[in-house]
């Protein structure tokens, strides 16, 4: 005999499903709220609704830009190295600075270090709520800690207490490496224990009525993290923090993080991005830029447009492209594109649709500036004559803004 038709408002156990009936409907249904959800977001490319919360008065969540932020790798205790990384940092376009705090002298060098930058400080902390209060303390905007890891809610409280007197968020950063025992011998390590052990603290400070909250649940694995932040952007509206965690040497950590931290970016998923390398922490931060730019979330001052050369091209685009690249970025120059191109198959169109272009041809090269032709120049004053033409690109737009 089949069952009969549900009527609307009848739960499953009244209906006489089984408990696997009733949690398979409740799986299925999940998913296809997830996958409309993201489906929704990509076609009309809106950016997750999170509420927004203050570092040192930077904006993260709601409609603020993404914020890119980078981690010393010096000694905190040495506050002269760190401090020279810091100003390393913030001259590539770093917007927050988190630190390691593992003992009591490096929360007490935070206060020399507050001293000394603008910069919005993260105290990184790690079991210890002393650590916690004494970066606090010591002036720190933002603490990255896991409430469940430091001992209990009485401890919990006298954070939460002294963070809230100060303004100060806490990120919860919720890590693939080192998931609660109880969560990781349950589940394993997949993307469903990350967003239970982020729930799991979230509600520890939402029980203590704090509310200014981050949440990062960081994997090594791509797939993971893309997964684990999908389904807990459908869960919390807290801001959220995106990262590949331990990804890797300079080359393959940059692919990592960028098809992971992109891929959610684009589906409108992140409100702060953190690029982790085995390399230069500056380096985490262009590439954490790049990412935005390339994105569309962030307006890059100088965009290159060049082909990757082929065995049409009849100039040294290379040399070409990096010296321009050098010398432009010395100039004093509005947002703009340029193109540089091998030859006239793509050269022209690109050219036409940038700034100023440059179209190579056989040892010489062809310039654009608003789409229209200017000049032929020869190869060996190629560079000089594109630099040229972006300043007068520039006297032009100046111009044109001072006018209107
Ligand atoms: S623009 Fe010309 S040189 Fe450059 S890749 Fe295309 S065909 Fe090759």
């Amino acid at each position: 005999m089949s069952p009969a038709a549900p009527v609307r408002g009848e739960s499953g156990a009244e209906r006489g499903e089984s408990l696997v009936q009733r949690t398979a409907s409740k799986t299925v249904l999940t998913v296809c709220t997830r996958l409309w959800n993201q489906a929704k977001r990509l076609t009309t490319q809106v950016r997750r609704r999170s509420r927004q919360i203050h570092v040192r008065g930077l904006a993260i969540g709601g409609d603020a830009p993404i914020a890119v932020q980078s981690m010393t790798k010096t000694d905190t205790r040495d506050v002269a190295a760190t401090m020279t990384e810091i100003r390393r940092l913030h001259v590539a376009g770093c917007e927050i600075v988190r630190l390691a705090v593992p003992d009591r002298e490096a929360a007490e060098a935070l206060a020399q270090i507050r001293q000394r930058t603008d910069l919005p400080l993260v105290a990184d902390i790690h079991f210890d709520y002393r650590l916690a209060l004494a970066a606090l303390e010591a002036g720190v905007d933002k603490l990255r800690l896991n409430p469940g890891n430091i001992g209990g809610r009485a401890k919990v409280e006298e954070v939460v207490r002294a963070a809230s007197a100060r303004g100060v968020p806490i990120r919860i950063g919720v890590n693939a490496g080192s998931l609660e025992k109880d969560i990781l011998e349950r589940s394993g390590r997949v993307p469903e224990a990350l967003v239970e052990s982020a729930l799991r603290h979230v509600g520890i400070l939402e029980d203590c009525g704090f509310a200014d909250i981050v949440v990062s649940l960081k994997a090594a694995d791509v797939r993971t993290m893309v997964a684990a932040y999908e389904m807990i952007a459908e869960r919390i509206d807290y801001p959220l923090h995106l990262g590949v965690t331990e990804a890797g040497p300079t080359f393959q950590g940059t692919i990592k993080s960028t098809v992971g931290i992109g891929h959610l970016l684009a589906e409108g998923i992140g409100d702060t991005i953190r690029v982790s390398l085995t390399g230069d922490s500056g380096e985490e931060v262009r590439v954490g830029l790049e990412i935005l730019y390339a994105l569309g979330l962030r307006e890059k001052r100088l965009e290159i447009v060049s082909c990757p050369s082929c065995g049409r091209c009849e100039i040294d685009l290379f040399t070409v492209v990096r010296e321009a690249e050098k010398r432009l970025q010395g100039e004093d120059l509005p947002a703009m594109k340029v193109a540089i191109m091998g030859c006239v198959v793509n050269g022209p169109g690109e050219s036409i649709e940038a700034d100023v272009g440059l179209a190579g041809g056989n040892g010489l090269g062809i310039l654009f500036r608003n789409g229209q032709i200017v000049r032929r120049v020869q190869e060996s004053e190629m560079i000089d004559a594109l630099v040229e033409e972006c300043r007068a690109y520039a006297a032009e737009r100046r111009q044109s803004e001072h006018a209107g």
